[in-house]
C-alpha cells in the first residue's frame, strides 16, 4: 500500500494537515506530491515534510495513483475540468470539499471515476480530527485501505453508507468544533463578568473541556449521562447549573442548530 503515488491538488491548510500526519506515520514522502498556484506554500511543504511539489496540476494528476482534490468548493469545477484529459480509470479520486455531491465530479471530470468523499474537521490540523467517508460506488479493498490510511493519519474515521449521512457528519463533527468554541467563549465571558482574569478563565475552561472529552473517550462503557451524573451531587452546584440548561431546553436548541446546519448543507449542494 505504501507504493501508491498520492497527489494533492491544492496545498492549503487541510492538505498540510493530512500530509503531515501521513509523513509522520511513515508514509514515504517521495510518493507524495502537492500542487498549488503560489510557490510559497509549496516551498514550505517541501522544506518541512520533504514531499514533491509542483505548480502543474495536470502532470501531477497524471503521475498519481490517488488524487486528493483539496481546493475550495467554488474552485472545484474549474480545477476538475482542467483535469479532464487525465485517464482516471485506474486511479482513486478523494475529495475533501464540503457540499459538492459525488455525481457532480463525474460531470466535472467528464468520465467515470472511483470517488470517495471525505468530510474532515479542523482538529485534523493537530491529529485529533474526525473524518466521515462515503464511497458512492464499489471500491477495491486496496483503495479503501489507502483512503483509511490517508484520513486516519489525522485522527479518526467513520464510513457512512448514504451520501445524505455526510450532511449529518457535518452537523455532528465537521461544524461542531465551533459549537464547543461558542460554549467555551460563553463560559469565559461569564467568568470575566464575574471578575475572573481572562487568561485564567480560558485555562480553566479549556482544560475542563479537554478533560470532559478525554473522560468520555476513555470510558466507552459509560454513557455520557452516566458521566454527567457522576459529577452531579443531588442539590449541589453542578445540579443547579444543569437544571438551568435543561429549563432553557438546551437539548432542543442543540437539535435545532444541527437541523439548520444540515439544511444549509443541502442548500449548498
Ligand atoms: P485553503 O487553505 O484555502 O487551501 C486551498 C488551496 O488551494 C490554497 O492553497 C490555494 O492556493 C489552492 N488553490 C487555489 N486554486 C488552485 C488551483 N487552480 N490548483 C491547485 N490549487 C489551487 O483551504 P482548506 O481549508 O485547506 O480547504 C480545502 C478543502 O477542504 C475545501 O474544499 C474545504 O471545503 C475542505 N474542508 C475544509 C475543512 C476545514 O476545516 N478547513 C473541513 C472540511 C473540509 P492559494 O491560496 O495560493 O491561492
Amino acid at each position: 500500500m505504501d507504493q501508491q503515488k498520492i497527489c494533492f491538488i491544492g496545498a492549503g491548510n487541510m492538505t498540510r494537515s493530512i500530509i503531515s500526519g501521513l509523513v509522520h506515520s511513515g508514509y514515504p514522502a517521495q510518493l507524495i506530491q502537492a500542487t498549488n498556484p503560489s510557490q510559497g506554500k509549496l516551498d514550505a511543504l517541501k522544506a518541512d515534510l520533504g514531499i514533491l511539489v509542483s505548480q502543474d496540476n495536470l502532470a501531477a494528476a497524471q503521475a498519481a495513483d490517488v488524487i486528493v482534490l483539496s481546493v475550495k468548493p467554488q474552485l472545484m469545477q474549474q480545477v476538475c475540468e482542467a483535469l479532464q484529459t487525465v485517464d482516471m480509470s485506474q486511479k482513486l479520486v478523494i475529495t475533501i470539499a464540503a457540499g459538492i455531491k459525488a455525481k457532480r465530479y463525474t460531470d466535472y471530470l467528464a468520465q467515470d471515476i472511483k470517488l470517495i468523499r471525505a468530510m474532515p474537521n479542523t482538529p485534523m490540523q493537530i491529529s485529533v480530527g474526525m473524518t466521515g467517508l462515503y464511497a458512492p460506488q464499489a471500491i477495491s479493498t486496496e483503495q479503501k485501505a489507502i483512503c483509511d490510511r490517508l484520513m486516519s493519519s489525522g485522527g479518526e474515521i467513520v464510513w457512512v453508507n448514504e451520501e445524505s449521512e455526510l450532511d449529518q457528519v457535518i452537523a455532528l463533527s465537521g461544524s461542531s468544533p465551533a459549537y464547543f468554541f461558542l460554549l467555551m467563549e460563553s463560559m469565559i465571558d461569564a467568568g470575566k463578568e464575574m471578575g475572573m482574569d481572562e487568561d485564567k478563565a480560558r485555562t480553566l475552561v479549556q482544560q475542563a473541556a479537554l478533560g470532559a472529552a478525554m473522560m468520555a473517550k476513555q470510558n466507552p462503557q459509560l454513557t455520557l449521562g452516566n458521566l454527567r451524573e457522576n459529577v452531579t451531587s443531588k442539590g449541589g452546584t453542578t445540579a443547579q447549573a444543569l437544571a438551568t440548561f435543561e429549563a432553557a431546553d438546551m437539548r432542543g436548541l442543540v437539535k435545532k442548530a444541527m437541523e439548520n446546519c444540515i439544511k444549509r448543507a443541502e442548500e449548498m449542494a
